[in-house]
């Protein structure tokens, strides 16, 4: 670890290479990489990952007047606190962007990460009142809801269409003008810490941008990369897996390594390093930095709790943070063996054995595994149902923790995407979602049956989630979690047949509904998806009257068959 904390700031990369160490190779491109590059986005087309001009410009047009709605508040409010003339005419304001959006590797639907950054007049309560009211105003505005106690405080909304995240952070600066660089540290001084981590997406975001060396080859790189980790089931950071930014930097530090290669080298190169990675060796896009703010960063040699990060992933900008905490033992496992994948699939394709649409082949959840657990999330409206949902799908690493805790266990894998109960469900619990993890028992050392106690784990879980919905006052009559253990050949008593049977090839027309194949619902805690390409009444199970013997079935211990794992 010594070599990653620099004694000085350094603002700038050493000369002649990004990153920290050397570049691995700077072999120029070949005619065969250009082919590998322009089939690689053929094959990306069919997903819906490229926007098209339109949309960019309808875009860039809800921006400019997402900016001059935030410019005219914070002059309206200069006015009411009467400050003098000469400050109210140039009190100025301004949205920066950030996320997927900001890298320019957004996707047709995905939303925009906004910044709004005010002069120190504005209070954070004025964006959350005063703006909040201007919003709701906007006829072009829909869905608007606060989350003001978030870690990182957001107002979310739809704007003609286009979904908007928006955080807030007010600078100790009279006036905020157009050419405002985030860049500096000292923009942090005297901050809460509120603002200081509102601001923290922005600077992140372009720090990676200024770390790659080229901003093209990067872009193909981390949007091939992100296809692939939701066809693979490895996208979310909430689950445990890793998010956009996480997504993003490991790409920015191969592009670092190869600086001259094109994607379809690029994205090679990602599995091979990853799938050999010596983790928990943190990766970084540069070394971290000290500063005179004495914030707290990301150093496991100071806190210990860094040490038990298993994936750490460290933002490039101060103060440093590992943005994969959620991910677990159990999901680095996941993920190293979907690198392995990737590795001999992209191995194929380059010596021209196969093509890019296997990289981008689904997960056979449903048939990966011999062991399931069900989670079901029931409530009696639809809105309570949006509520509960949100609740239990950021709890369920915690029931990962738990499974993953049990001696007999070694890997679950939670899916991260969430099915809709069938009609069955529905007449029992009301509205009904459901996830499902795969088990991989620890393999028996004699040649006897084992009886593993799931019930603690699933106990102190529910019990988790019951507690936090009453601390935050959603608990509602009706909410329900339940978590049943099956096995594979259970499964249709929950899922239809088109979901769990193998599926080699998608048609296009169901995977082009989004970049991930799913139709995403959000809500206001979270967001879950289902299969578009079916509706509720079709996933109505045969023989209903099993499911029923299933529901009743004693969840709490499962018979393994170890010894035939
Ligand atoms: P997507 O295409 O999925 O929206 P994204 O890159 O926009 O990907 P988001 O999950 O929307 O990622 O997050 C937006 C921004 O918020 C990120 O760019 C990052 O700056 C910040 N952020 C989100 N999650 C984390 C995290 N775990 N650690 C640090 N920063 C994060
Ligand atoms: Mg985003």
């Amino acid at each position: 670890m010594k070599e990653t904390r620099g004694t000085s700031r350094q603002q700038n990369q050493p000369q002649g290479h990004y990153g920290l160490t050397s570049p691995i190779s700077l072999a120029p491109p070949s005619d065969k990489d250009h082919i590998h590059t322009q089939k690689l986005i053929e094959a990306m087309k069919p997903f819906g990952v490229f926007e098209d001009q339109e949309e960019l410009y309808h875009r860039t047009t809800v921006l400019g007047k997402l900016n001059n709605f935030v410019r005219e508040w914070i002059s309206e409010l200069a006015e009411s606190k009467n400050l003098p003339p000469s400050i109210t005419e140039q009190v100025g304001g301004k949205i920066f962007t950030f996320g997927s959006y900001r890298l320019g590797v957004h996707t047709k639907g995905s939303d925009i990460d906004a910044l709004c950054v005010a002069p120190s007049h504005v209070e954070r309560s004025d964006f959350f009142q005063s703006f909040f009211e201007k919003l709701k105003n906007q006829e072009e505005v829909k869905n608007l809801r606060a989350i003001e106690d978030a870690y990182v405080p957001v107002i979310k909304f739809e704007f003609d269409g286009i979904e908007i995240d928006l955080v807030f952070a007010k600078l100790s600066l009279p006036t905020v003008s157009d050419d405002l660089d985030l860049r500096d540290d000292s923009c942090l001084k005297s901050l809460d810490i509120r603002c200081i981590r509102s601001l923290n997406g922005s600077r992140v975001t372009d720090e990676i941008l200024r770390l790659v060396p080229n901003l093209e080859n990067f872009r193909l790189t981390l949007r091939a990369v992100k296809l692939w980790a939701k066809r693979r089931g490895v996208y979310s950071n909430i689950m445990g897996f890793l998010g956009g930014v996480s997504w993003a930097m490991l790409v920015a530090r191969i592009c670092q390594l190869y600086p001259n290669a094109l994607a379809s080298t690029l994205v090679n190169k990602f599995f091979l390093i990853f799938s050999k990675w010596d983790w928990p060796k943190p990766v970084l896009l540069k070394r971290l930095e000290e500063s005179f703010l004495n914030l707290p960063v990301w150093d496991p040699r100071v806190n210990p709790s860094d040490r038990y990060h298993v994936m750490p992933i460290i933002t490039p900008a101060y103060p440093q943070q590992n943005s994969t905490y959620n991910v677990s033992v159990s999901t680095r496992a996941v993920m190293v063996e979907e690198f392995q994948r990737g590795l001999e699939v992209t191995d194929e394709i380059l010596k021209g054995k196969s093509d890019w649409s296997k990289l981008f082949e689904p997960l056979n959840f449903f048939q990966k595994y011999k062991h399931y657990i069900v989670l079901t999330a029931s409530a009696f409206t639809e809105e309570h149902h949006l509520n509960w949902i949100g609740l239990v799908e950021s709890k369920i690493r915690v029931l990962v923790g738990n499974l993953e805790r049990n001696e007999f266990i070694t890997i679950a894998h939670v899916q991260p995407q969430s099915f809709p109960g069938n009609e069955v469900l529905y007449k029992q619990s009301g509205y009904v979602s459901m996830w499902f993890l795969g088990l991989v028992f620890k393999k028996a050392e004699s040649a006897v049956k084992t009886n593993v106690d799931l019930t603690h784990g699933i106990q102190s879980f529910t019990d988790t989630v019951y507690r936090q919905a009453s601390a935050l006052n959603i608990l509602k009559e009706g909410m329900k979690i339940e978590a049943t253990y099956v096995k594979r050949k259970q499964l249709h008593y929950f899922l239809p047949a088109g979901t769990l049977q193998k599926r080699k090839k998608q048609r296009v027309s169901d995977i082009s509904q989004n970049n991930s194949g799913l139709q995403c619902k959000r809500s206001s805690l979270g967001e879950s998806c289902s299969d578009g390409s079916k509706d509720r009444d079709s996933r109505t199970p045969s023989n209903s009257s099993s499911l029923n013997k299933i529901s009743k079935l004693d969840i709490s211990t499962a018979e393994t068959e170890r010894l035939v794992q």
